[in-house]
């Protein structure tokens, strides 16, 4: 007898106790899957949908480190090799006190289905360490990326598995743990990391890649409504790469953005954010949310919970700053104040309830993380391409070629929720769109 689509739930709710996040993300993409399995039975065959529910390889490991105190720190490691069957393993690594085995088997799982609506041949995977870099000394941040490598090479290589930045990863972080594993296997394997220096292998546009490809989905999103950005209010949640470069191509695009944050709070710039102080304050000084209120002008209100960016009314909102950050209240405020779009920019940033509420809401379009921010990873694999062929391609191409991947992603979801009978539905389209491939290639590829 074929299990159901409950049945399959609960197995892996049962199989991986204690793991909320990871059990949001199954709940989510497996819910879509009833109409694909009445017109493909062939699906429950090989019991794909367990398999594709189970990791290929995890890996926990020890991180010992020493500080420049003199301290010695243990932190924890982790790799989720989640899928293979379209390409190499290919997901971030997060740095953050919040990080266990079910926060990455979370963004392992959405991974694997981001990166296949890239149309791209890249598997997914995803990883980090609970160790907080926060107020941590540069030195320090060597020290604790260099032990993280020790154990990871291991486990990587251009054509097994190639980790990126996340939360707390950026190319600094890259570029030690890049040294590391040049240093242990005497190898200039340019293509076991991206999100790399310009000098060293990394590409143009890969620092702006999530932001700018989460502007452009929303910005067919609003097409279908025939919108555009132009003069729309936005708000922004977070203040990484992400939100920063979200923020910059809104602007071009003619839209007011007048929210950012982080985890200290939240900023609400009637006059519409300054970019370039958002970036010193951010980017080069690492410093708080709090300070852009201090240094811009008194028309700038503070909130000391970040949360309430979500209350200011606004035509589009962006999170692009953590998983669960944007609650059922904040739905129902963004709701009731006219919101036309949400499009996630951070990974699962809406609780599950939020995003069954924006789903319902017949005048708002919700764009799913795995779409939205698809932009990011895609230009890794792009950084990949030009590894492999020892290129190295002109900022302007590489954006046509992340800004062609978004249009095609768009389509690939806003087709297949219409050939579903579901238009306009996202989430079905993502969910279905990016399952179906990968459960093809593991199908064609056979089980031992
Ligand atoms: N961490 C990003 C994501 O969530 C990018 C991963 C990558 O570039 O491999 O998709």
């Amino acid at each position: 007898m074929h299990a159901t689509i409950e049945t399959l739930k609960n197995d892996v709710f049962e199989r991986n106790a204690g793991e909320p996040e990871f059990h949001q993300a199954v709940a989510e993409v497996l819910d879509s899957l009833a109409p694909v399995l009445e017109r493909h039975p062939e699906y429950l065959d090989q019991d794909v949908i367990r398999r594709l529910c189970e990791p290929e390889r995890q890996i926990i490991f020890r991180v010992p480190w020493t500080d420049s105190e003199g301290n010695v720190n243990i932190n924890r490691g982790f790799r989720v090799e989640f899928n293979s069957a379209l390409g190499p393993y290919k997901g971030g690594l997060r740095f953050h006190p919040t990080v266990n085995l079910g926060i990455v088997k979370f963004l392992g799982f959405e991974q694997t289905f981001k990166n296949s609506l890239t149309g791209l041949p890249i598997g997914g995977g995803k990883g980090g360490s609970d160790f907080d870099p926060h107020g941590r000394s540069d030195r320090d941040i060597m020290a604790f990326c260099q032990s993280f490598m020790t154990e990871l090479y291991r486990h990587i290589g251009e054509h097994t598995d190639v980790p990126a930045g996340d939360i707390g990863v950026g190319t600094r972080e890259i570029g030690y743990m890049f040294g590391q594993y040049k240093r242990i296997t005497n190898r200039f394997e340019a293509g076991v990391l991206t999100g790399k220096g310009l000098t060293w292998g990394g590409s143009l546009v890969r620092p702006e890649a999530t932001g700018y490809g989460t502007i452009f989905f929303a910005r067919e999103m609003l097409a279908t409504r025939g919108e555009t950005f132009e003069n729309k209010r936005v708000s922004v949640s977070g203040s990484g790469n992400v939100a920063i470069y979200a923020i910059e191509k809104a602007q071009e695009l003619g839209a007011l953005v007048v929210t950012a944050s982080d985890s200290s709070g939240a900023v609400y710039d009637p006059d519409g954010i300054d970019l370039e102080l958002l970036k010193q304050i951010k980017l080069t000084e690492r410093g708080r949310i709090g300070e852009y209120a201090e240094r811009r002008s008194s028309r700038v209100e503070y909130f000391s919970n970040r949360n309430d960016v979500w209350q200011v009314p606004v035509d589009v909102a962006l999170p692009c700053a953590t998983q669960n950050e944007l609650d059922l209240r904040s739905a129902q405020a963004l709701i009731n104040n006219g919101l036309q779009v949400v499009a996630e920019g951070a990974n699962m940033p809406l609780t599950a309830d939020a995003a069954s509420l924006m789903r319902e809401t017949e005048s708002v379009l919700f764009g799913p993380a795995k779409a939205v921010n698809a932009g990011g990873v895609a230009t890794s694999a792009l950084e990949m391409q030009q590894n492999a062929s020892r290129d190295k391609w002109q900022f302007d191409y590489t954006e046509t070629r992340l800004e062609e991947i978004m249009v095609n992603v768009h389509e690939t979801c806003r087709a297949t929720a219409q050939e579903y009978g579901a238009p306009g539905d996202y989430v079905l389209g993502a969910n279905v769109a990016g399952f179906t491939k990968v459960v093809e290639a593991m199908i064609a590829q056979g089980l031992v």
